[in-house]
Order: structure tokens, then C-alpha cells, then sequence
């Protein structure tokens, strides 16, 4: 029997902008939790990212 060894890779980066990627949503890190979320980055079904210039 042989195998394929298949690797993924999950990144996380702090981006020195203003909003993040998918979303309108802020990147305020002295925000309280829970508060710069939209359906978008909570990955709510339906929710659509949309790429920010
Ligand atoms: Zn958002």
C-alpha cells in the first residue's frame, strides 16, 4: 500500500491596515470582543466575502 503525503497550511498575519480582507469590518485591536464582526467573517452560511482594495 502506498501513501501521498498531502500538507496544508493555515497562516495568520497582522496586516497593518484598516479594515481586513473580505469585509468592511475594523481591525482595531482595543476593541472589545465580539465587535469588529460581520456575517462575512463570522463565515455565516450565505454570507459573500467581497476583496477590499
Ligand atoms: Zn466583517
Amino acid at each position: 500500500m502506498e501513501y501521498e503525503a498531502v500538507i496544508g497550511m493555515e497562516v495568520h498575519v497582522q496586516l497593518n491596515c484598516k479594515s481586513k480582507v473580505f469585509c468592511g469590518c475594523s481591525t482595531n485591536f482595543d476593541a472589545p470582543a465580539n465587535t469588529n464582526v460581520c456575517p462575512v467573517c463570522l463565515g455565516m452560511p450565505g454570507a459573500m466575502p467581497v476583496l477590499n482594495r
